[in-house]
């Protein structure tokens, strides 16, 4: 017998019709003899349009009635999810975050898990129960409910299978597994077998949207091997685990993330510590900054550049215009009308070229690169997002369709 986590996504729970296959699902492995622990998403759009009707009502809602908003959407599925269980004949309950043991950080809308203490999902499981968890929430040290930030849910069950120990973790969603580029996008893209935490992490950091990089963390820092599937298929999925040098390939996927918008400093005093000065500022505030350009000296002033996500463009901006011209810089202008385009490969690492074939299917596409940024498995380029779609699709042709 094993402790198996299930976890189902938005579309997979959207309807009557899919609630019932996922409760089919659930019920095969349980009646195979296995406990399972099952964590759902809100149903289809749910979230999106709970965030709609909050905006109608005060669009500057705090944070904290956010999360109590939010938290109703997996509630729901969850709820949805145990009475066709139960109708299916087979003993179930649902437990909301707090229930389960959740115990987030304060921070409302994107909180992190401190533990998940699992003592009533364990009593539940003993009494031969299927345990279906909302995903995405837990409660804080205030007794408040909390959210994790969107996409949660695959965190929460990765956390669950860690907290438990759990034999298998699989995550349940709309497409067959991880592919070499987001499937809807790119017609060729390939599903992959198999893929390493730390090039799921960065593919998932980069813009694919098939697992939360959160989760991915976890899976890695616990050693949770992951199975990513398809809730509406019976095809074996991907698996996300260690990495193993033999199946090292040269690039893993291509990803794109449009929520992102450049920022540049113009007119900069050519001086030691401005830089300093800029960043301290922008991560006193907690915004995170991205790839960041400095253009070399020249008549005693240069430009410094660096992207932000879209979310915090605001706020950067408030931040930076009055301070620019404390430092007697000249202006500061933004873009927020482009995309980050990034390659992922443990492979490149020991191959060259890699680089420049990625630059050489951007220019026979007559794509202009904005700012470049590497590390030893990624490559990203920002670029103009009306080009976005066309240069994930170049980049994977030449490096995928040549395979
Ligand atoms: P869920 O609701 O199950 O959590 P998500 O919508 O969060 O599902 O994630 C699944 C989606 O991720 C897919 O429908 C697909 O369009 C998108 N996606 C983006 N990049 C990739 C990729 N490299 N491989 C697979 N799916 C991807
Ligand atoms: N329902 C939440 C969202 O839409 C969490 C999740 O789906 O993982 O972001
Ligand atoms: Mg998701």
């Amino acid at each position: 017998m094993s402790l198996i986590v299930q976890k189902f996504g938005g579309s997979s729970v959207a309807n009557a019709q899919r609630v019932f296959h996922v409760a089919e699902t659930v019920i095969n492995t349980y009646k195979q003899g296995n406990d399972v622990v099952v964590v759902v998403s809100a149903q289809g759009d749910t979230t999106d349009e709970l965030i709609a009707k909050a905006n109608e009502i005060n669009p500057h809602a705090s944070k904290r009635e956010m999360d109590v908003l939010l938290t109703a959407g997996e509630q729901m599925s969850a709820s949805l999810l145990a009475m066709a269980i139960e109708k299916l004949g087979c003993p179930v309950v649902s437990l909301l975050g707090w229930q389960a043991g959740f115990i987030t950080s304060t921070a409302y809308g994107s909180a992190r898990i401190h533990r998940v203490e699992p003592d009533r999902i364990r009593k539940e499981l003993d009494k031969k129960h299927i345990v279906v968890v909302t995903g995405f929430q837990g409660i804080d040290r205030y007794d408040d409910v909390t959210t994790l930030g969107r996409g949660g849910s695959d965190t929460s069950a990765v956390a669950i299978a860690a907290a438990m120990h759990a034999d298998l973790c699989q995550i349940y969603t709309d497409v067959e597994g991880v592919y070499t580029a987001d499937p809807r996008k790119v017609k060729n893209a390939r599903k992959l077998s198999v893929i390493s935490y730390d090039e799921m992490l960065e593919l998932a950091s980069l813009g694919a949207q098939v697992l939360n990089n959160r989760s991915v963390e976890l899976a890695k820092k616990y050693g949770i091997q992951l199975e990513v599937l398809s809730s509406m298929t019976d095809k074996p999925g991907t698996i996300v685990r260690e990495a193993s040098k033999v199946e090292e390939m040269l690039i893993s996927g291509v990803a794109k993330d449009d929520d992102v918008a450049r920022i540049s400093i113009i007119g900069v005093p050519d001086r030691p510590g401005l830089a300093f000065k800029i960043f301290t500022k922008l991560s006193a505030k907690n915004i995170n900054v991205d790839i960041i350009l400095q253009s070399v000296g020249r008549n005693g002033t240069k430009d410094i550049s660096f992207t932000v996500a879209r979310s915090n463009l605001q706020d950067t901006m408030d931040l930076l215009n009055p301070f620019v011209e404390m430092i007697g810089a000249n202006s500061v202008v933004y873009d927020d009308h482009v995309a980050k385009v990034s390659i992922v490969g443990a492979g490149m690492e020991s191959h060259p070229g890699v680089a420049s074939t990625m630059f050489e299917s951007l220019f026979d596409a007559n794509i202009n690169i904005q700012m470049i940024s590497t590390s030893e498995i990624k490559i990203s380029v920002l670029i103009d997002e009306d080009d976005a779609d066309r240069a994930v699709s170049v980049i994977h042709r030449k490096f995928f369709d040549a395979q």
